[in-house]
């Protein structure tokens, strides 16, 4: 709401917000209205199926995109690979981190890159369905894992362009980044407030 009303998807009428920090979140405006579902529960991108039988997510259900594309998911393949005695200049343990990761990755490092490119096609794999329920004209990323940049967008994209069923999907399609950062909730919360006041 916050981003739709103020930051990068103003003049939008259809747009999917999808956070990528130390989970995935969803926000969709259909139509210029909030999708909230009949118990207000709609929306929760980050929990669809991506990877059947695939990693825990922190919800307890396995193989959802939160349990494989966050940074925590990011830095805890990276731990995995490192036990399996993959080479790497990252150190194995629990100080590993999405920000750590990203910054191995732009020095070469295959591993870093590789659990980017991991999260990054999941990541495109999962919007293409989202683009086939929602057919939105923009999707804005914000969280932390979104400042990444590159190395988790241009997997994203090569995978989202791949698999996409029709060139249309994606023809007019905006990608970007969130402007409000992580202020974009709090005034997210506010434009819903007018809203329901306006209306009585
Ligand atoms: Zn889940």
């Amino acid at each position: 709401m916050g981003e739709w009303r103020y930051g990068a998807g103003q003049g939008h009428h259809d747009l999917i917000y999808i956070t990528i920090s130390t989970g995935i979140g969803g926000g969709v405006i259909s139509g210029d209205q909030l999708l909230l579902g009949h118990r207000g529960l709609a929306a929760e991108l980050g929990h669809i199926t991506v990877l059947p039988g695939g990693p825990l997510c922190p919800c307890g259900q396995s193989g959802h995109l939160e349990a494989v594309s966050p940074g925590p998911a990011i830095a805890r393949f990276v731990n995995e690979k490192l036990a399996e005695g993959d080479a790497s200049i990252l150190e194995p343990g629990p100080g590993m981190s999405a920000r750590n990761v990203a910054k191995a990755a732009r020095q070469g490092d295959p591993l870093a890159k590789a659990a980017y490119t991991r999260a990054g096609e999941y990541l495109g794999q999962a919007l293409a369905d989202f683009l086939y329920i929602f057919n939105p004209s923009i999707v804005i990323f914000g969280g932390g894992v979104s400042r990444s940049g590159s190395l988790i967008f241009d997997p994203l994209k090569d995978a989202l362009y791949k698999q996409i069923m029709d060139p249309d999907y994606v023809r007019e399609l905006i990608l970007t980044t969130a402007r409000l950062d992580d202020n974009a909730g709090l005034i997210g919360a506010q434009v819903q407030a007018q809203i329901k006041l306006s209306s009585h």
